[in-house]
């Protein structure tokens, strides 16, 4: 999946980013439903021998465009892994005791722990991207943020957090469909919030940030990948597709079972145990 992986080099200019590819799937959506079963497989059993090793974090923020599908990616791409070892952090407009802090503050309290899989919807990403659109700070304040996260992240990356970073990225006329059907389908219309729409006039703006935070922020220890999003199929394929890829790397192994395991088989009868004595 190494062609959506950002580098300092190879930030795509968003504007021209199609976000309706699917070239790096062969098939269509039927074969890729089919796929991300099957990688949903992996994932789960990826997952299972993380939790038992009980050694490696796994640190995965996911950002987009309001509409662009972060809650999808949760739903489908962990579909079937268990619960107890994911956690999802989501980092609304941060709270009075959030804001008398510095804004890595409420980040860093749910890194994931040994085992751990942690999703961020919404991280600290935020702090250069809506703060910056709506000038909640002024520039000198988030301009610095860029070194800060680069060094926080390799600070936990240093520490074993294996960090994914995920930009699903949706063009603006699939936004309006999906804003459309917010506003119209009985069974999505909870999901409007009329301030999306503001947001969406600032819509440039945030491509621009976007873009910084591609550049600036994607290095070997805390990758970006700038996914296509338009295709919910695709989007979720090529998501679990870079996961499984990125887990199968780290060689997990379950933890060595107690010596001369097999022995305590024949324990399990006691009748059998009274018998022996
Ligand atoms: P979501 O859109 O993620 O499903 P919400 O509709 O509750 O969830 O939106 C969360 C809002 O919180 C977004 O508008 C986002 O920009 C805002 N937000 C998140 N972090 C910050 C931050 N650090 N400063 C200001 N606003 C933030």
């Amino acid at each position: 999946m190494e062609p959506y992986l950002i580098t300092a080099k190879n930030t795509p200019r968003l504007m021209d980013f199609d976000a309706s590819d699917t070239s790096h799937f062969e098939g269509g959506k039927k074969d890729g439903l089919a796929e991300l079963a099957k990688l949903n497989k992996k994932l789960e059993s990826l997952q299972e021998i993380l939790y038992a090793e009980h050694q490696h974090r796994v640190l995965i923020v996911l950002q987009a465009m309001d509409t662009g599908g972060k809650d999808g990616v949760i739903r489908s791409v962990f579909e079937g892994v268990n619960p107890q070892g994911v956690r999802v952090a989501s980092f609304k407009v941060p709270s009075t005791e959030e804001m008398d802090h510095d804004y890595l503050w409420r980040i860093h309290r749910q890194v994931p722990g040994k085992g751990e899989i942690v999703i961020f919807n919404r991280s600290h990403y935020e702090d250069v991207l809506v703060v910056r659109v709506h000038k909640l700070v002024p520039a000198k304040v988030w301009k610095k943020r860029y070194r800060h996260i680069c060094e926080f992240e390799r600070m936990l990356a240093d520490e074993g957090v294996t960090i994914l970073k995920f930009f699903l990225h949706i063009s603006p006329e699939e936004q309006k469909e999906r804003l459309l059907d917010r506003i119209t389908d009985p069974a999505k219309q909870w999901k409007f919030n009329p301030g999306d729409l503001s947001e969406r006039n600032h819509w440039k703006e945030y491509m621009h940030a976007y873009e910084d935070v591609l550049q600036k922020t994607s290095k070997p220890w805390a990758p970006w990948y700038a996914i296509p999003a338009d295709r919910n199929w695709y989007r979720n394929l090529m998501v679990a597709q870079i996961l499984v890829n990125e887990l199968e790397k780290l060689r997990m192994r379950y933890p060595q079972p107690v010596e001369g395991i097999e022995q305590y088989a024949s324990q399990l009868d006691p009748n059998a145990q009274s018998a022996q004595a």
